[in-house]
């Protein structure tokens, strides 16, 4: 089997390391410069995307934030999965909380914003604190306001009007969610209907980005975020992992956003289940069985961020598993994942406390909070 990713970055390239043993083989394509690359060394392997299609026997994608056209040239071969719907409403948060209303799951409530006069309207509606984010190219908490303060309304329409003069732009004011902790569930949907999940990871962002996740056991949690995760697949149709993120308020989940694709909170599957959220992907696109999604043993997953060497010592570790991207250092980016594994929940505490004193804060800033 051929599968042809959209996008040439980490996830492509842990897609290929998971594909190789089954015999399934990647090639990535780069949206931006249309050529096609090997999904490791990056090297141009071919040009343009009607050639990339034809190479390949499925298509599917690492990231939402892909042009319409190119979704649609893909869509019309028929090779496409999970559905180009799914990576359409990922990358536009209209169509996102559109869907999620349509699937009837619990989500922050939203008005959507153009003009002034719809941001006073928000004001009323939603209530201040307001989470305010851009409709398309946001990631990592970028293109995001918080309006804590009616003080706060002028400044803050400057920066979203500036915005709002970009292309097709818009601004989802939410209502500020006053969330326990952050959790997100990682699960696929085969070409059969059949829906696997892995257990909860309980996710630590730091300015926006990503900095911990850890696998958590709580099967209350658990039957209500697979009963959302079943809802919103299968409005889709979807085929392939897909990644709900969610709030919990005090035991009751409601949905912040979806990633139909592998998921950062889900790396931790690579030494903590028994098949990867990698290898589920390619199983599910390719017609495959679904893999097991059983977790082996309690893990946790660090970002290792704007950094691209850890001390060698790590690699002596037991259960401790370094994961590089092979990307170009630059501050605060995702550079690579470091996964952390024990025998108990206990003993998993201990090592991350131990990681604490190596890996600095500026970098590893969740397992500094949590260990404090
Ligand atoms: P990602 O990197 O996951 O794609 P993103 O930039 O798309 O992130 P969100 O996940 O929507 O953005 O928001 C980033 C973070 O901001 C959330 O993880 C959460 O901590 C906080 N946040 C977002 N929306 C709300 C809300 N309505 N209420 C409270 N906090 C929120
Ligand atoms: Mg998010």
């Amino acid at each position: 089997m051929h599968v042809l990713v959209l996008g040439a970055g980490q996830l492509a390239r842990m897609m290929a390391l998971a594909g190789a043993p089954l015999n399934i083989e990647i090639s990535a394509f780069d949206v931006t410069s249309e050529t096609i690359v090997h999904p490791l060394t990056k090297a141009v392997i071919g040009h343009g995307l009607d050639n990339a299609i034809h190479t390949a026997d499925v298509i599917t994608a690492e990231f939402e934030h892909i042009p319409h056209d190119v979704l649609d040239i893909c869509e019309k071969s028929g090779k496409f999965l999970p559905t180009t719907q799914a990576i359409k409403a990922g990358g536009d948060r209209r169509l996102e909380k559109a869907l999620l209303d349509a699937a009837g799951v619990k989500n922050a409530q939203y008005t959507i914003i153009q003009t002034r006069e719809d941001f006073d309207a928000a004001i009323d509606q939603v209530g201040i604190p307001m989470v305010l984010k851009t409709a398309l190219g946001g990631y990592d908490g970028k293109g995001q306001w918080r309006l804590k303060d009616q003080q706060e309304v002028d400044r803050i329409w400057a920066e979203m009007a500036e915005a709002l003069a970009s292309h097709n732009q818009a601004i989802v004011a939410e209502e500020f969610v006053p969330f326990t902790r952050e959790v997100s569930l990682v699960g696929a949907r085969g070409k059969n209907g059949e829906v696997v999940v892995y257990p909860l990871a309980e996710n630590i962002h730091v300015d926006g980005v990503l900095s911990l996740s850890t696998a958590i056991d709580e099967p209350q949690l658990q039957a209500q975020a697979k009963q959302m995760f079943t809802a919103v697949a299968q409005s889709l149709d979807y085929v392939g992992v897909l990644a709900l993120e969610f709030f919990d308020v005090n035991g009751e989940l409601s949905v912040n956003e979806i990633a139909p694709r592998v998921h950062n909170s889900g790396h931790w599957t690579q030494q903590g289940a028994e098949t990867c959220q990698f290898e589920n992907h390619l199983r599910a696109v390719c017609g495959f069985p679904l893999g097991a999604t059983q977790q082996l043993r309690p893990t946790a997953m660090i970002n290792i961020l704007g950094q691209d060497q850890v001390d060698s010592s790590l690699m002596a570790t037991s259960g401790v598993h370094l994961h590089w991207y092979g990307k170009e250092k630059r501050t605060g980016r995702k550079m690579g994942h470091i996964n952390v594994c024990a025998d108990s929940q206990a003993m998993l505490f201990e090592k991350l406390q131990a990681l604490s004193k190596v890996l600095p804060k500026a970098h590893y800033p969740a397992i500094h909070q949590i260990t404090a």
